[in-house]
């Protein structure tokens, strides 16, 4: 779908740019969203750019499960005991602006269903 290009992500993985780190390991760091759309808003990214969800490949199956059982431990230490969800803006239509795989975890309050 989409060329591997840098992105404000690559600079943010470099510490190029400040972020509000809540999780990091080898393979995903765990920021607080800058615009957040709900009390709790971590973006949980690859160090690897992968572009979008449709770039991956069969080889990031594993990094895929890492990054959704990441997501679960950034919500729990986040308090989410109520819930969450996670999303993953895919593409043009799928309102994706940042061109580098992240899972937005959002919660603190009820959301609503269907997302615009
Ligand atoms: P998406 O629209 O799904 O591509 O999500 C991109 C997200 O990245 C948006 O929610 C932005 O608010 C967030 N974002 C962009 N730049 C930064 C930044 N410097 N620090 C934290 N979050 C950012």
């Amino acid at each position: 779908m989409s060329e591997t290009t840098e992105t404000i992500f690559s600079k943010i993985i470099r510490r190029e740019i400040p972020v509000d780190i809540v999780y990091e390991d080898d393979l995903a760091l765990a920021f607080k969203d800058i615009h957040p759309q709900a009390p709790v808003h971590i973006l949980v990214i690859p160090k690897k750019p992968i572009p979008t969800l449709a770039d991956a490949e069969s080889q990031d199956h594993a990094l895929l499960g890492h990054l959704l059982l990441t997501a679960k431990r950034v919500a729990k230490e986040a308090g989410l005991e109520n819930g969450y969800r996670v999303v993953i803006n895919t593409g043009d239509d799928g309102g994706q602006t940042v061109y580098h795989l992240h899972l937005h975890i959002l919660g603190g309050r009820q959301l609503s269903w269907p997302p615009g």
